[in-house]
């Protein structure tokens, strides 16, 4: 999708923003949500998930269980064969292709377990690029990128490219590439199952301060302890949540 057209996507975004939702909506909310793979597999089977804002909780559950389908329901990447998907009170049903990557740009970020960062770019301009669709110019874009970066602790490493940062460094400039837009929702896939565990810890620390300073927080891991690091775990069996609390 070419540049215009995501900021076409943004536009009619903000115009859906100012008519928007009267009440605060709940940043997720799942309504009997199921996913059917083409073959027949239900991925996941009627889930029932509300989250507020200001929340952090981690969703686990063993392999295959349905935490990859979730985060893609979840992160709007992926529609609901059945049931309700809505992120910050838009239903994704009803959203098209554009609006749903305006709603993905504007309201979360992403964390992923191998960081996802260019390569040969600065730190300092691979979290720039988290607001390309946000309709900032380049220095602006550049300004809040350095403020991000210091606030993940990497005020002094702005220039450096990712082989010059060990891993916990990549994960918290993929963090700050995360936020820098100020989403509503933070979600971060397996964040650190590519770290060893003092700079897994770092990175979790992290996420805490983030939710205690008001991002929403979702964390999908099969990791026990970064799990019990979160004060809400909604465990997933064979696609559907087991317990929630
Ligand atoms: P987890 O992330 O917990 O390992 P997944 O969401 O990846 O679980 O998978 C849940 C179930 O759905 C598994 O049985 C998996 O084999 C199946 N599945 C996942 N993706 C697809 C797909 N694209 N097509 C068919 N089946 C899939």
């Amino acid at each position: 999708m070419s540049a215009i057209h995501e900021s076409r996507g943004v536009r009619r975004m903000t115009a859906l923003d100012e008519a928007g939702p009267a009440e605060v909506p709940a940043v997720i909310e799942l309504a009997g949500a199921s996913k059917i793979y083409s073959g027949g597999v239900r991925a996941l089977n009627g889930v029932d998930l509300h989250v507020e804002s200001g929340e952090l909780l981690a969703i686990v559950g063993p392999s295959g269980s349905g935490k990859s389908t979730m985060l893609h329901l979840i992160g709007t990447l992926d529609r609901p064969s059945e049931g309700t998907v809505k992120i910050a009170g838009y239903d994704v049903a009803t959203l098209s292709d554009r609006e749903l990557s305006a709603l993905r740009a504007r309201q979360i970020g992403f964390v992923f377990q191998q960081f996802h960062l260019a390569d040969g770019v600065t730190a300092l301009d691979n979290v720039a690029e988290g607001l390309l669709y946000a309709g900032t110019n380049r220095r602006e874009r550049r300004e809040r990128a350095a403020e991000a970066l210091d606030r993940v602790g990497l005020g002094h490493r702005l220039g450096h490219r990712p082989n010059e940062l060990s891993g916990g460094e990549r994960q918290r400039v993929a963090v700050a590439r995360a936020v820098v837009g100020e989403p509503a929702l933070l979600l971060a896939d397996e964040p650190t199952g590519n770290l060893d565990s003092v700079s897994g810890s770092g990175v979790l620390t992290l996420l805490r301060e983030l939710n205690t300073a008001g991002t929403t927080v979702v964390i999908i891991t099969h990791d026990a302890e970064v799990a019990a690091a979160a004060p809400r775990r909604v465990r997933l069996r064979d696609g559907a949540v087991v317990s929630d609390g």
